[in-house]
């Protein structure tokens, strides 16, 4: 990205009243998760893999839920940590050019970055808690990774039991109906939405960028590769996220916080 046209991004971001971002997995693949639908993705190279992510695979064969398990416990989410692009986001926040972020990841790095929680919506889900299917019931997954690891192949819920599951959206699994509120809401009040690390090809996310066009957003797209919005865009950039993200943030640090 040029000097000239990130200066013109922070410009839009100084004078914004409401700023939405809407995360994708790009931003999180410089923390080491790798991303699943991309060119290099887990279930592009592995398509049998997306069956422990769809819920009527999962919910039907105790095999599915056995190697989900097994996939959980060897997750690159329990040791990841925040990028550079990540702690861009909470410094953009403090100068107040940040009001709210919807996540299509559930790997947490946000809240880790130290985001505010109250501006973080997690549309698919987080894979912090584990969930019952049949009851209300909700857990740390750390408990239920302890019972995997000590030999339950396929735990099941020790109040109903019931099939457990990450609290992720599952293909085939409905959203919760109030983070798809809460995200057309953040959408429809912004002047600037940063559309950060994705493909904007998967429903829901897809659809809040059109919200915040029809309400007059300006719509400035990072990602590497090109998403049906591009055309649209005000601005669009393809530099590394965890670059171009804190060079941004830089511009829009509060006067005689970092220099005193
Ligand atoms: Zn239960």
């Amino acid at each position: 990205m040029d000097e000239a046209e990130l200066g013109k991004v922070a410009g839009w971001l100084r004078h914004a009243h409401y700023v939405t971002a809407l995360t994708g997995a790009g931003i999180s693949t410089e923390s080491g998760i790798p991303d699943f639908r991309g060119p290099q993705g887990v279930w592009t190279k592995n398509p049998a893999a997306e069956k422990t992510a769809t819920l009527q695979y999962y919910m039907a064969d105790p095999e599915v839920r056995r190697l989900a398990w097994q996939n959980r416990v060897k997750s690159e989410m329990w040791t990841a940590a925040p990028n550079p692009a990540h702690h861009a986001l909470v410094d953009l926040e403090r100068a107040d050019s940040l009001h709210a972020l919807v996540t299509q990841n559930v790997d947490g790095l946000h809240h880790a970055a130290g985001q505010s929680p109250e501006i973080v919506v997690e549309i698919h889900g987080n894979v912090r808690d584990a969930k019952c299917m049949s009851c209300d019931w909700r857990g740390p997954m750390h408990e239920t990774l302890e019972r995997v690891r000590a030999g339950e192949a396929d735990p099941e819920c020790a109040h109903c039991g019931g099939i457990l599951k990450s609290a992720t959206i599952s293909f085939g699994e409905n959203l919760v109906a109030a983070d798809l509120h809460k995200s057309q809401v953040a959408a429809g009040r912004a002047d600037v939405f940063l559309a950060i690390g994705t493909s904007l090809a998967v429903y829901p996310a897809a659809a809040l960028p059109e919200v915040a066009l029809r309400n007059g957003a300006r719509l400035v797209i990072l990602n590497a590769e090109e998403t049906p919005f591009d055309a649209v865009a005000d601005v669009v950039v393809r530099d590394r996220l965890g670059e171009v993200l804190p060079a941004l943030a830089a511009l829009l640090r509060p006067l005689g916080i970092s220099d005193c």
